[in-house]
C-alpha cells in the first residue's frame, strides 16, 4: 500500500476573503487573484460561460445544495460547479463552512476547490471536474459495478482511509467530515478516490473529543448510533461511516436499500456471513473471481471493527490505515450488532443515556435500517 502523504495550508488570500464570507451582507467582489492563488474568485459571467449558461447538458449531479453543472474554464481547465438553490435545505452556514474548511486542506484524496462566486442571490462553488464523478454511481449501478474491480476497490478503500486519516489526524485542523457516503466519494480518471462535501464538517479543538449537536445532519444509513440517537459526533462516528462504506465497497449493496429475507440490515447481515466463515458470500459476485480472498475477508474485518456499536470499542482511523497495510496485523473479533434483527428487538435505554433526548429524526433513521 502506498503510505497516507499529506500537506497543510493556509493562502492569505483566503483568510482575507473569508472575513467578507463571514458577513453575507458584504458582497464579494469581481476580483480575479491570478492563477498563482489557491482559490479564484470568479464572476458570475465567466462561470456562465464555463457553463455554456448553466445548460440541462451540462448537468451533471443533484445534491441538498443544489444542481451541479460540468464547466471549462477559458484556461482549459474542467470544473465542477455547485450552484446554491434557492429552495437549498443547505444554506449560506454549510457554504461558508465548505469554504472555511477545505480551503484550508491539501491531499491527494480531497477535492480541490478552484475557487467560488458571490454575486447577488447567486453563490457557486467551483472543484476541480473528477471525470469518473462519485463512486456510488458505478458501485450500485448494475452495467458499472464490474469496472470496479477488487484492486480497484482495495486502492478506493485505501485512498478514503488516507484522506479521513488526514482530516481526523494529520492537518493542522481536526475535521470530523460527519457526512461520509458514496456519493460523496469523487473518483479521476485513474479511478483515485477524492473526499467530497465539507458542508457539514466540523473542526474540533486538539484536545477536543466529542461534541453534541440538536441539529442531527447527515445521511440515513451512514450515521453512528451516538450520533443519530443523542448528536454526539466525534472521530469514531466518521469511523462508522467509513465502515458502512467499506462494506458497501466490498458487497456491492447499498446499505440503506438493503433487504433480506431475515430482516437483518447490511452490517447484521455481514456479521452473521463473516461470524459463521461464510465471509466470501458477502463479496461482490460481479468481481468475487479478481478478489484476493485474504484480503477481502480482512477488509470485511475491519469493516465490522469500524461500525461497532459503542464508538468506544471502533478503531481511529490511524488504526484502520495500519490494519489496511499491514496483513499480518493481528485483529481483534468484531462485537456483534445490537440491532442485527432490527430496531424491535432493541432496548433502546440500554444504548442511550438519556431516551428523553432522541429526537424524531433520529428515531426515523435508527428504525428504518
Ligand atoms: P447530498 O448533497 O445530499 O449529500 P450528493 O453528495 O450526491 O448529495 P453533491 O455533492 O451536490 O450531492 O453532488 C451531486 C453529484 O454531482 C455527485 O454525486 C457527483 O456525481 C457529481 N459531482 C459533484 N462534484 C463533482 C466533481 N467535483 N466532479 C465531478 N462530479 C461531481
Amino acid at each position: 500500500m502506498e503510505s497516507c502523504s499529506s500537506s497543510s495550508l493556509y493562502p492569505s488570500f483566503v483568510k482575507d476573503n473569508l472575513q467578507h464570507v463571514e458577513n453575507p451582507e458584504i458582497q464579494f467582489s469581481h476580483v480575479n487573484h491570478g492563477e498563482d492563488q489557491e482559490l479564484q474568485l470568479f464572476d458570475f459571467d465567466s462561470v456562465k460561460m464555463a457553463t455554456n449558461n448553466f445548460s440541462v447538458w451540462n448537468r451533471i449531479g443533484e445534491g441538498g445544495f443544489g444542481i451541479v453543472y460540468k464547466g471549462d474554464l477559458s484556461s482549459g481547465q474542467a470544473i465542477a460547479v455547485k450552484r446554491l438553490s434557492r429552495t437549498s435545505g443547505q444554506g449560506m452556514t454549510e457554504f461558508k463552512n465548505e469554504i472555511i474548511l477545505i480551503s484550508k486542506l491539501q491531499h491527494r484524496n480531497l477535492v480541490k476547490l478552484v475557487g467560488v462566486c458571490i454575486e447577488g442571490e447567486e453563490k457557486l462553488l467551483l472543484y476541480e471536474y473528477l471525470s469518473n464523478k462519485s463512486l456510488d454511481k458505478f458501485l450500485f449501478d448494475p452495467t458499472k459495478r464490474a469496472k470496479l474491480d477488487w484492486t480497484t476497490r482495495f486502492r478506493i478503500i485505501e485512498g478514503v482511509a488516507c484522506g479521513l486519516l488526514y482530516l481526523h489526524r494529520d492537518s493542522r485542523l481536526r475535521i470530523i467530515h460527519r457526512d461520509l457516503k458514496t456519493s460523496n466519494i469523487l473518483l479521476d480518471e485513474e479511478m483515485n478516490p477524492k473526499i467530497s462535501d465539507f458542508g457539514m464538517a466540523r473542526i474540533f479543538g486538539v484536545k477536543q473529543d466529542l461534541a453534541n449537536t440538536n441539529r442531527v445532519v447527515g445521511t440515513y444509513g451512514y450515521m453512528a448510533p451516538e450520533y443519530a440517537l443523542e448528536g454526539i459526533f466525534s472521530e469514531k462516528s466518521d469511523v462508522f461511516s467509513f465502515g458502512i462504506m467499506l462494506l458497501e465497497i466490498v458487497s456491492g449493496v447499498k446499505n440503506s436499500s438493503f433487504c433480506h429475507e431475515e430482516h437483518l440490515s447490511l452490517l447484521g447481515y455481514a456479521w452473521q456471513l463473516w461470524n459463521s466463515g461464510k465471509g466470501m458470500q458477502l463479496i461482490d459476485q460481479t468481481i468475487v473471481n479478481s478478489c484476493h480472498p485474504n484480503e477481502a475477508l480482512r477488509c470485511i474485518h475491519i469493516g465490522l471493527l469500524c461500525v461497532q456499536d459503542y464508538a468506544v470499542d471502533r478503531p481511529t482511523m490511524s488504526k484502520v490505515v495500519f490494519m489496511l497495510s499491514n496483513d499480518t496485523s493481528d485483529l481483534t473479533p468484531p462485537k456483534m450488532p445490537l440491532y442485527i434483527r432490527g430496531m424491535n428487538h432493541i432496548n433502546l435505554s440500554s444504548f442511550v443515556s438519556d431516551v428523553n433526548s432522541i429526537n424524531e429524526c433520529s428515531i426515523t433513521v435508527i428504525e428504518s435500517r
